[in-house]
């Protein structure tokens, strides 16, 4: 284990603001990091910075022992970092088979060309990566289902067996539960959960249900605006007066 992403002194502005001030934050191989705070904090921002979808002002971001600073998007993919979006980009008039098995198959022709695969997995070996996460997601007897037809909730956890299939080393999840019933969180939480203690994939988890965060985090970061202003275990995170002042005013806090 180790520090697998490593952000230092992250800046970026958007005209006169400063949506990330002087971020620090350092991630734990196999951890579970939840990023929390207030509407506006920067969450969406530092996220967009660590997939090149944003590229900071200044600072550093490593991944793995790499710099991902003006690495494009595609690259950071193969190299192993996924993302799920706040809203679900699945192809609607597939089934839920072929959905999870176009992202295994797109990184694997990507990263062969980059070099970045050691070995080139067959459609057959891939088709039976796509139904073992399936599984993992509770997904498998859906599999033949069109994915415009699935509810929310599991369309929600069809985009992360997406990215999962790809075996990311970093997952990056962007409310992840949002929108889903109660029972339909839990049973996810409990699946990321598996996951994150089963396999070799670490998670970083933007979140404003404070459920999911203390169920699901290993370690939390509070963002208020643009800085971390605490990073520390859940147990000390619920007490902390400097957390419970940047949520006053936010009707979720
Ligand atoms: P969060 O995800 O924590 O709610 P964001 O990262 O989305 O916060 O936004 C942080 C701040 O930066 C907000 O004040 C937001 O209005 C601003 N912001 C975000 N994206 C842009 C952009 N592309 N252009 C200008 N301002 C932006
Ligand atoms: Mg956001």
């Amino acid at each position: 284990m180790g520090t697998i992403l490593e952000i230092q002194n992250v800046n970026k502005r958007f005209g006169g603001l400063k949506a990330l001030d002087d971020v620090n934050l350092r991630v734990e191989e196999g951890h579970v990091h939840a990023i929390i705070g207030p509407n506006g904090a920067g969450k969406s921002t530092l996220l967009n910075c660590l997939v090149g979808r944003l590229v900071p002002d200044t600072g550093a971001v490593t991944f793995d022992g790499r710099s991902l600073i003006g690495q494009k998007p595609h690259v950071i993919n193969q190299m192993g970092v996924s993302r799920v979006f706040q809203t679900p980009e699945i192809f609607e008039d597939l089934d839920v088979l072929q959905n999870t098995m176009i992202p295994a198959l797109a990184r694997r022709d990507g990263a062969f060309k980059l070099n970045f695969w050691n070995g080139l997995s067959t459609e057959a070996e891939i088709r039976d990566m796509a139904l073992a996460t399936l599984e993992d997601m509770g997904l498998a007897d859906d599999r033949n289902m069109l994915a415009k037809n699935m509810s929310r909730g599991n369309k929600r956890r069809l985009e992360m067996a997406m990215c999962l299939v790809q075996k990311p080393k970093l997952l990056l999840l962007d409310e992840p539960t949002a929108g889903m019933a109660r029972a339909d969180t839990n049973n996810t939480i409990d699946l990321l959960k598996r996951i994150s203690q089963e396999q070799d994939v670490t998670f970083v988890v933007i979140e404003h249900d404070m459920h999911v965060v203390f169920s699901l985090a290993d370690r939390i970061s509070v963002l208020a605006q643009g800085h971390v202003i605490v990073e520390d275990d859940p147990q000390h995170i619920k007490g902390n007066k400097k957390v419970q002042e940047a949520y006053l005013g936010e009707a979720h806090a």
